[in-house]
């Protein structure tokens, strides 16, 4: 078999937001297995990981898809190890506690097609904006939909490289747009997002696109910021039949909403206002079928029995699926049935 590319893939050192980094390796006669993807290193003085003395840090390779848009090519997502073989302190995905698989995860990540060029979003005239939110959610045709062709060609992408993508959907402002991948494990629930992250990013540079991960990039304006809601469940929720076991998870968020929200996304303080469908970062509240609540117990809960899952509609657009999930995990864990 000729060469194959492996783009190893990590998360770099910046705060308070962490980017996708990458760089390819050949391997010749590769199986295309993930235990035959050996452990690599890089510069961590370029990613703001490493002195520049003492640099080097391990790439531990954790996920492998084929890339759908590269001849002979896969995508490793890799763990960041410091040269000693500890986990490196950006590294989230090694903080997950959920060795058996057992909490399952549903991501809706939304994010802005931005305009370098103007700087706004696309379906954003260059000097001004277009009209007000209302016509744009689940949209369809030239005056509403802004980058269909982008969005088509990530979502097969996702799809080719066996992604579990679920969904997708125009949003709620102009150029906006959400995709929903949902794995059993968190660990995989985390690295496929990053991995349809990065799909996204390249796709965006063959059209001169960038995406927007920020969770409020219109600032204080009449605009819906991103969010990365978290469905989330475990063997208790989803066998509870029980309103009782659902009200006590969710009150075991209640002292902890400082912890929460400490990883659920820089700058969150502009998203949730308390408008545009979320809840202020000061309260906790939670309820079934409320989109204005942190959490929100799905319609289908009480209609199952109480038995399924709950979404954490806090985490934002730009936040670590990774840690997101270590710290629900945590929080979740804490409750003895
Ligand atoms: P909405 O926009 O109404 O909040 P979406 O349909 O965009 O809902 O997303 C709901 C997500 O919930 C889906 O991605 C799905 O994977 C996830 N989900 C459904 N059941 C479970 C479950 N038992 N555990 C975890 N996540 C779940
Ligand atoms: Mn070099
Ligand atoms: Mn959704
Ligand atoms: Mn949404
Ligand atoms: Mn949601």
């Amino acid at each position: 078999m000729s060469a194959a590319k492996l783009e190893y893939i990590w998360l770099d050192g910046y705060k308070p937001t962490q980017s996708l980094r990458s760089k390819t390796k050949i391997e010749k006669d590769f199986s295309g297995k993930l235990e035959d993807c050996p452990m690599w290193s890089f510069d961590g003085s370029s990613t703001e990981q490493a002195p520049g003395g003492s640099s080097d840090c391990l790439l531990k390779p954790v996920y492998i898809i084929t890339d759908p848009q590269r001849k002979n090519g896969y995508l490793v997502m890799c763990e960041v190890l410091n040269a000693d073989g500890t986990p490196h302190e950006s590294n989230g995905r090694a903080h997950i506690d959920d060795d058996d698989n057992d909490f399952w995860f549903g991501f809706e990540q939304e994010y802005f097609l931005w305009n370098p060029e103007t700087n706004k979003p696309l379906g954003f005239p260059a000097g001004g904006y277009p009209a007000p939110q209302g016509p744009y959610y689940c949209s369809v045709g030239a005056n509403n939909a802004y980058g269909r062709d982008i969005i088509e060609e990530h979502l097969d992408a996702c799809l080719e490289a066996g992604l579990n993508v679920e969904g997708i959907n125009a949003e709620v402002a102009a150029g906006q747009w959400e995709f929903q991948i949902f794995a059993k494990g968190a660990k995989e629930a985390g690295d496929q997002i990053w991995l349809g992250r990065y799909l996204l990013e390249r796709i965006g540079e063959k059209y001169g696109v960038s995406i927007n991960w920020h969770c409020k990039p219109l600032g204080a304006l009449d605009w819906n910021g991103s969010g990365m809601h978290a469905n989330f469940s475990n063997t208790l929720l989803r066998t509870a039949g029980s309103k009782e076991i659902f009200d006590k998870v969710c009150e075991a968020f209640r002292p902890v909403v400082k912890e929460h929200i400490e990883v659920y996304g820089a700058d969150n303080h502009l998203r949730l206002t308390g408008k545009h469908e979320t809840a202020s970062i000061h309260d906790f509240s939670y309820g079934v079928s409320d989109r204005g609540a942190s959490i929100r117990i799905p319609v289908v809960v009480p209609k199952w029995g109480w038995k399924g899952y709950l979404e954490d509609r806090r985490p934002n657009s730009a936040a670590d699926p990774y840690k997101v999930a270590a710290r629900i995990i945590k929080t979740v864990k804490s409750v003895q049935a």
